[in-house]
């Protein structure tokens, strides 16, 4: 019998990944995960479709729940936070809902305390809860349900712009107010304007370059309006989608790094530096970027999923690497569907790095079958040598998951030469004989 105990801290996508595989690996290690929440292996990626009332039932975002945790011999505690770790006793302590502290120990730990909002130092946040939860997204619906038709997002990355089109979807009106001069600052100021264009389609009211600077309160602290510097856009419910920092406060008062990224350092088997037993994962962690040659914190399940499974292989004697990022990330966003990966322009002339780009609009379907649509590729490309850089995806139904393609040229470095001549499929429901991917490519090949 295994006398050593794991610890995880953080009962979503990277601890319980971590502790599933640590429980498959080793039948007889002690496991114990603390989370706060009431939750675990939740999707905060479902939250939106829940809030929308698409998925009517908030268990269904739950993959599995802390009983089914339990029933797997893995020791969860909810409504846990550890609130100290001490690395040179091996011991955290936690407090429970009821206030009561208790010191746990362990010989092996993972970090996966994921990522929190980014405060928004304004008047009137106080009264708006995060909705990057399920049981705050609840919370969000019930009050939906209770009344008010004017909703305002503060944010226009994708998670707010997801849950602008949950408003819509509701019957509200939405305003949306992003300080920036574009939408989905991830995204090409070209390629944003058209999911701008989208949301506005749906008529959600876009706002750009605007800094809110008051979540207007009545006297019960409720939220009335929400103001900018030149106006006053009334608001029975607010949404906060100004982005989220790693959570790593617990993690930097114990003495662990924080890299330049504003992220726990892990080396590639999510080992912190300089603490053998001790591993980080997913949102609280940085990641090596393959394209751009440095360390960043990309905010995303998919990397959470297996950044944690790699830190349960290795903290149970295992030797798996993660191998690095390239930002891949996809979402429906008003209609459409956006996708993008590697670096775009804005991001290569940020880290200055030579590219030639190009941009093709297409049609997602044969012309003639029904339902085709526009969909806009951007592609950038080393110059000389064509290897591709980053792509992104713009447009209707079946327009997003093509941005897996490129993914994949990106990974391995294929240059837009071959990519154009690539053997990908057709049949008029699903592409013209040409995809857009490979006329995107044959157009960037074309700069070289
Ligand atoms: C609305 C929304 C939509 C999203 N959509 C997508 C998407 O479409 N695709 C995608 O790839 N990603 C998406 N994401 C991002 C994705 O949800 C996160 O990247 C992922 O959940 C990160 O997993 P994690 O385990 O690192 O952190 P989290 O999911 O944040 O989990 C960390 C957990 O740790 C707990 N915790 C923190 N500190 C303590 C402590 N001291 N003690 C005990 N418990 C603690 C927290 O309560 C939390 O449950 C979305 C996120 C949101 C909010």
């Amino acid at each position: 019998m295994s006398s050593q105990r794991l610890a995880i801290i953080g009962g979503d996508a990277a601890g319980m990944s971590a502790a599933s595989i640590a429980r498959r690996r080793d039948p007889d290690l002690e496991i114990v995960a603390f989370e706060r929440g009431p939750y675990t292996s939740y999707s905060a990626c479902g939250i939106p479709y829940y809030v929308a009332g698409l998925v009517e039932d908030a268990d269904r975002l739950i993959s599995r729940s802390p009983d089914e945790h339990r029933n797997n011999g893995i020791d969860v505690r909810t409504r846990c936070e550890v609130v100290a770790i001490d690395l040179d006793a091996r011991r955290l302590t936690t407090r429970s809902a009821a206030g009561e502290e208790a010191h746990e120990p362990f010989d092996q730990l993972v970090i996966a305390t994921g990522a929190e909002p980014a405060p928004l130092p304004i008047p009137g946040t106080e009264a708006i809860e995060p909705a990057t939860t399920v049981d705050a997204a609840e919370r969000l619906r019930s009050a939906l349900e209770r009344g008010g038709r004017n909703a305002v997002v503060i944010g226009a990355g994708y998670i707010g712009m997801e849950m602008a089109e949950a408003f819509v979807d509701r019957g509200m009106d939405v305003t949306m107010i992003e300080m920036a001069s574009q939408v989905m600052a991830t995204l090409d100021a070209e390629m944003a304007e058209h999911v701008q264009d989208a949301a506005e389609a749906l008529g959600v009211q876009v706002v750009l370059g605007a800094g809110v600077e008051e979540i207007v309160l009545d006297e019960a602290g409720a939220p009335v309006a929400v103001r900018t510097a030149d106006a006053r856009y009334d608001a029975d419910h607010v949404v906060i989608g100004t982005g989220s920092k790693p959570a790593v406060k617990l993690a930097e008062a114990a003495g662990l790094e924080v890299g330049p990224s504003g992220a726990l350092r892990v080396d590639d088997r999510q080992r912190c530096p300089g603490h053998d037993a001790v591993f980080a994962a997913g949102d609280c962690a940085e990641s090596y970027h393959r394209v751009l040659d440095a360390r960043v914190n990309i905010q995303l399940g998919t990397h959470a999923n297996k950044q944690g499974r790699i830190a349960g292989v290795n903290a149970t004697g295992g030797d798996d690497r993660f191998p690095g990022v390239i930002g891949t990330a996809v979402s429906k966003i008003c209609r459409y569907e956006v996708g993008r990966t590697g670096i775009g322009e804005h991001e290569a002339q940020r880290a200055g790095i030579e590219v030639v780009a190009t941009t093709i609009k297409d049609r997602t379907r044969a012309g003639y079958y029904p339902g085709a649509g526009p969909i806009w590729v951007k592609l950038v490309a080393e110059p000389g040598s064509g290897r591709l850089l980053g792509g992104q995806i713009v447009g209707v139904e079946g327009a997003a998951k093509r941005i897996d393609v490129l993914a994949t040229a990106v990974w391995c470095g294929l240059p837009v030469q071959e990519l154009a001549l690539l053997d990908l499929s057709y049949a008029p429901p699903f592409s013209g004989v040409y995809d857009p991917v490979l006329i995107a490519a044959r157009a960037t090949a074309k700069l070289l």
